[in-house]
């Protein structure tokens, strides 16, 4: 057995320092713009998949890695460099570990590739649960997907809201009920091929931060796919049906199996976030004057920064030991994944706080970036499970009471 180590090897190293390169040359200097413009940064992507950053194989070569830390360590530098365009990169990534977790061998190999493309010809992908009356709730979703047996088509009608890369992704992973009466274990993931008739994007949303990645609904209208586009196969479908209509309890409901892969990750982004407003913060702490002293000087100032220095690194050992018992195949016996996520998403909201107030009416504005940091940590409460609802899986998980 190897000894506990919190060192990289030398690989994880280079790769942090090539991907820290990468966000302080290219990413934090184009934050601003595509902020305010609130569109998709494509030249972004562009660069990173022309460096290889956004490719199967980066993504492939992360999931390999036995200690998970190297796709912690990636969204973490990314997001230190700016968290919307981190999404804009990285939001394929949610709809491909659908596929990974729910498809068969055949279905990765056919359908992750086309979810990055190559660079000159990029490609993006989104996962569709949320519905404008199932967000927490994901055991009710009303978008349907029923089966055609003589033709062996899928035919999808429903409505997906709040969807990262919603309507201009090329493949579209949507989670849709086929026996409603079961819940969340009535659901299935199913691929939206490219270009078919009946999926459009409906309304793109303005928000409040991480404004670079693109949020929409999407509507399905009558939407036909082959048979071979339910992730998992029609035979594994009918035994995880039967077992459910038997009451039997399954650990594989479509969206759940997703959101427990991803949920290290995004914490790592929530905490690349934090990590960038508290440097920034202590930076300015140091240079700026007030009664003839920096203001770092004052008791206040120091400790809310030790604060925001040690709820970083505790943040880092949850998110770290999650992406590891991820990696290593081991199960969220305590909900460690829910816990890290939680905990990153309520860290990064803390400390751009305290960030911005360390710079008083500076931060306010936005001639520095700690007014957006401060807008884009907000979303990490919100999506892939809010705050309430990690507490939720946390507490049922600690108490094995049902809470409600
Ligand atoms: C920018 C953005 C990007 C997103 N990207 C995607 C995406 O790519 N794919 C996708 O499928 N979804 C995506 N989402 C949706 C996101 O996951 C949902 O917004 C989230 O799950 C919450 O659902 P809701 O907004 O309907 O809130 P609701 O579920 O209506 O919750 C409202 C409030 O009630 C609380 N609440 C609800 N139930 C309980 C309970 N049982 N106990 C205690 N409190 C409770 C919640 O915590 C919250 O505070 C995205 C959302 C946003 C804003």
């Amino acid at each position: 057995m190897s000894p506990l180590s919190f060192e990289l090897t030398t690989e994880q190293r280079d790769l942090r320092d090539w991907v820290h390169g990468f966000a302080a040359d290219i990413v934090r200097p184009a934050a601003g713009e595509w902020d305010e413009r609130e569109e998709t940064p494509w030249p972004i992507i562009e660069e990173a998949a022309r460096i290889g950053l956004y490719s199967f194989d980066f993504l492939a070569n992360g999931f390999a890695d036995a200690t998970g830390a190297t796709l912690a360590i990636v969204n973490e530098e990314l997001a230190w460099g700016d968290a919307g365009i981190t999404l804009a990169i990285f939001g394929s990534s949610l709809a491909v570990a659908g596929i990974v977790v729910n498809g068969t061998p055949e279905q990765v190999g056919e359908w992750v590739p086309q979810c990055f493309g190559t660079p000159g010809d990029i490609k993006l992908a989104a996962f569709g649960v949320s519905e404008p009356d199932a967000g927490s709730d994901v055991s009710s979703l009303r978008t349907q997907a029923r089966y055609d047996a003589v033709r062996d088509v899928w035919t999808l009608n429903g409505v997906k809201t709040w969807i990262t890369n919603g309507g201009i992704a090329d493949v579209h992973v949507i989670v849709a009920s086929v026996e409603p009466e079961l819940g969340s274990r009535g659901q299935a993931s199913f691929i939206i091929p490219p270009n078919t008739p009946g999926l459009s994007q409906g309304r793109k949303f303005r928000k409040l931060g991480i404004r670079a990645s693109h949020t929409a609904e999407v509507i399905l209208e009558n939407v036909v796919i082959p048979g071979s586009c339910l992730l998992g196969g029609r035979e594994r479908l009918e035994e995880r049906l039967a077992r459910a209509r038997e009451g039997v309890r399954s650990s594989t409901q479509a969206a759940m199996a997703t959101f427990e892969a991803t949920r290290p990750i995004v914490g790592a982004q929530a905490l690349g976030i934090a990590r960038a407003a508290y440097e920034y913060a202590l930076e300015y702490a140091k240079e700026r004057v007030q009664f003839g002293r920096p203001i770092i000087e004052n008791q206040s100032i120091a400790f809310a920064l030790a604060d925001m220095a040690t709820s970083i690194d505790a943040t880092r050992l949850l998110v770290w030991r999650a992406a590891w018992m991820a990696a290593s195949g081991q199960r969220f016996e305590n909900a460690e994944g829910s816990m890290a996520k939680l905990t990153a998403g309520e860290t990064a909201v803390r400390v751009t706080e305290q960030a911005l107030q360390i710079l008083g009416g500076y931060g306010y504005v936005r001639e520095h970036p700690v007014e957006r940091w401060y807008r884009d940590a907000k979303i990490y409460t919100i999506f892939e499970g809010t705050s309430e609802i990690q507490r939720l899986v946390i507490a049922r998980a600690v108490s094995g009471v049902h809470i409600q």
